[in-house]
């Protein structure tokens, strides 16, 4: 699974990076996801956090 973070519609909260900070992590004000596919033991917290951003800006690929 991979996780792609719209800088268009982050808006900096940093709940997806304290949620799960092996896939995102804040870049200036904006949110970015490691590139390429999240490690099996983290796409749990990866799936949670996506879930959890205000404003549906992380999209989740097979
Ligand atoms: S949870 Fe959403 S809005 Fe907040 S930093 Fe992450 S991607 Fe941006």
């Amino acid at each position: 699974m991979k996780a792609i973070v719209d800088p268009n519609l982050c808006i900096g909260c940093t709940q997806c990076a304290g949620l799960c900070p092996e896939v995102f992590s804040m870049e200036g004000t904006l949110a970015v996801a490691i590139p390429g596919d999240i490690p099996g033991e983290d796409v749990p917290q990866a799936v949670a956090a996506a879930d959890s951003c205000p404003v549906g800006a992380i999209r989740t690929e097979p």
